[in-house]
C-alpha cells in the first residue's frame, strides 16, 4: 500500500477529535473513575470495564474494521483514503450512539453489561483505533483469511468473556433470555 494521503491523515485526526469532543459533550469521562493509570482492564464484570484503554471488547472492534473492509474493499482499491475514512466515520458514529442514554440503557437491561454506564473517552478512542487496525489487517489478508480471523476472534471472545460481536448484536436487537443466563452464570 502506498503512503497514506494527506486527506486520509487529516481526516483521521479530524474524526478522532470530533468524536472525542462529542463524547465529552455527552458527559462521558476521560478515564476510569478509579484513576489507576493501568492501561488495560480484563475483568468485564468490574467498574473498570470499557473505562481503560485495552479490554476484551477490543476484539469486537477489530472485527468492526474487518467487516468494514469487507464492505468497502471495492471502493478501497479505487480510493483507499475515502474508503478508510468512511469506515472510521461509521465506527465513530457507532461509538457516539453507543454512548447515548438510549443504547446505554438498552445494554444495561438486556446484555451482560449490568454496570455499564458508557465508555470512557479514552476507551472509545482505543475502540476507534482498534477498528482502524482491523481494517488494515483485513486489507492485507486474503478474503478467507479475514473470514478465519472473524471466527477465531469471535470464539476467543466467547471463551474469554462469554460475549462477542455476534452475541452483542443479537442481544441489542432481540435479547434472548437463555444467552443472558449463560452470560451471567
Ligand atoms: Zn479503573
Amino acid at each position: 500500500m502506498e503512503r497514506p494521503s494527506q486527506l486520509a491523515m487529516g481526516g483521521t485526526a479530524a474524526i478522532a477529535a470530533i468524536t472525542a469532543g462529542v463524547l465529552f459533550a455527552l458527559g462521558r469521562i476521560a478515564w476510569c473513575k478509579c484513576g489507576s493509570p493501568v492501561p488495560w482492564s480484563f475483568d468485564t464484570w468490574s467498574m473498570h470495564n470499557s473505562q481503560h484503554i485495552l479490554d476484551p471488547y477490543v476484539l469486537s472492534h477489530l472485527l468492526h474494521g474487518v467487516i468494514f473492509y469487507g464492505a468497502l474493499h471495492v471502493l478501497d482499491r479505487r480510493r483507499a483514503d475515502v474508503a478508510w475514512l468512511i469506515a472510521l466515520v461509521i465506527e465513530a458514529g457507532w461509538e457516539i450512539l453507543e454512548n447515548t442514554p438510549l443504547i446505554i440503557n438498552r445494554y444495561r437491561e438486556s446484555t451482560a453489561s449490568l454496570d455499564y454506564t458508557g465508555d470512557s473517552v479514552a476507551n472509545s478512542m482505543a475502540d476507534l483505533a482498534a477498528c482502524g487496525v482491523g481494517y488494515l489487517i483485513a486489507r492485507r489478508l486474503p478474503w478467507w483469511g479475514s473470514v478465519l480471523l472473524f471466527f477465531a476472534l469471535e470464539l476467543l471472545s466467547l471463551w474469554w468473556i462469554r460475549d462477542s460481536l455476534t452475541l452483542n448484536v443479537i442481544m441489542l436487537i432481540s435479547p434472548v433470555e437463555a444467552i443472558k443466563q449463560w452470560q451471567v452464570g
